[in-house]
């Protein structure tokens, strides 16, 4: 056993130092300080979001932000490259974000355990160049398509099924993520938001059947739809790849722009506010908005904000003041009347009469470093809350 090891051994100590992206250099376009450069948002550390990170973190990508809501499972550990079993129980996003430097320690990653479509503020979606999506739901790819939208961000979205997957790049102006729902699409995403609207529980179902073969395959075009993007070469935008992994067939898909689609929304502008959303309240915004776009201005949030619980049968009513996502579905039921399902009383508008102008925005939903809408009937301005910036973003916010 001597003599053959040590010989390898010996060869290994004396090869030259060779740069870690030599082979990427070689390919004549590849430019890898572009890559070390960039920022990207990857939403969802599951089966797709494992193998978009890591390919990313192979890559050299520099500034990386993963946000899930989950936690490590055993179940996830046959898709899921970045965990290992002693994770089970922390949080994907964390777990995931601290692989990826483990396997590219240049790397600046942030690890973001909440939800995508009620923790992550608009201002995550500002900071990065690209946004990709491993998610497994209609309601979160709807939100992350709205958000990129207002901030003029590029998205790539990933789905996966059994072994069959689409990857599809969505670019600003061109047709979106809401412009492909179909009526069957909208049915499912109203099904799931009426039974009723405070159905969390359902949000985080990811129970999909898939396997780490079409994980991979998918997020790795996803991942080099991001390349070409970060390069400035013709991508995939406006059009989706399918494959079907029974047929081992794969084909394209062309979108169309709807003109009548309500993610095309993009802000005229985002300004910059000293503000964080713990200790500012929305008179202080509504007072800002107004020396902007003068007294006709509305704010506008970007989540529905549950304001009552009124119950049908007792007539008592309960104020709270959240996003809806953040309220449990068994709140729904009337304490005092067994089985009765409450009314919600929502909304996302303020107009300056509201009774809670003076609370922190953050106590009506309003995540850190989230932008909040000065809106009048044809602008549309975003008010960042930036103090939040170090907060949110950490190790990356110099990015
Ligand atoms: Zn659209
Ligand atoms: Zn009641």
């Amino acid at each position: 056993m001597t003599s053959d090891r040590l010989v390898v051994d010996e060869r290994a100590l004396d090869a030259p130092t060779e740069d870690r992206f030599d082979r990427l250099r070689r390919i004549s376009w590849w430019d890898q300080t572009r890559l070390s450069r960039a920022k990207v948002l990857v939403v969802g550390a599951g089966a797709l979001g494992n193998e978009i990170v890591k390919n990313l973190a192979l890559l050299g990508v520099g500034n990386l932000f993963v946000v899930d809501l989950d936690r490590v499972e055993n179940s996830n550990l046959s898709r899921s490259v970045l965990f290992r079993e002693a994770d089970n129980g922390r949080p994907k996003a964390e777990v995931a974000a601290r692989a990826a430097v483990d396997l590219y320690p240049t790397l600046r990653a942030r690890g973001f355990a909440g939800n995508a479509v009620y923790d992550l503020g608009l201002g995550v979606f500002r900071w990065a160049d690209v946004v990709l999506g491993g998610l497994d739901n209609r309601e979160a790819r709807l939100a992350i398509n709205r958000s990129c939208w207002k901030v003029n961000r590029p998205w790539i979205d990933g789905a996966i099924e059994q072994i069959q997957g689409v990857a599809r790049v969505f670019v600003p102006d061109g047709p979106c993520y809401e412009c492909t729902m179909t009526s069957e699409d909208w049915e499912l995403l109203q099904r799931r938001r009426s039974c009723n609207l405070l159905s969390q529980a359902d949000m985080l179902s990811g129970r999909t059947p898939t396997t780490p073969t079409i994980s991979s395959l998918i997020a790795s075009l996803q991942c080099q739809e991001a390349v070409k993007l970060l390069h400035g070469l013709p991508t995939l935008a406006g059009r989706g790849w399918v494959f079907d992994g029974m047929s081992t067939e794969g084909y394209q898909v062309e979108y169309q722009r709807k003109t009548e689609c309500y993610s095309h929304d993009p802000l005229e502008r985002v300004v910059e506010l000293p503000c964080r959303a713990s200790r500012t309240s929305a008179r202080e915004l509504l007072r800002t908005a107004q020396e902007l776009l003068g007294p006709e201005v509305e704010l506008e949030l970007a989540r529905d904000v549950l304001e009552r619980l009124c119950c049908p049968k007792c007539g008592t009513e309960e104020t709270l003041f959240t996003s809806l996502g953040r309220v449990s579905a068994d709140k729904a039921f009337c304490p005092c009347c067994p089985g009765v399902r409450r009314d919600v009383r929502t909304f996302y508008k303020i107009r300056g009469s509201e009774p809670f102008l003076d609370r922190p925005v953050a106590e009506i939903g309003v995540p850190p470093f989230d932008a909040v809408i000065a809106r009048t009937l044809d602008r549309a301005v975003g008010l960042l809350l930036a103090d939040d910036a170090s907060e949110v973003l950490g190790p990356v916010v110099g990015g």
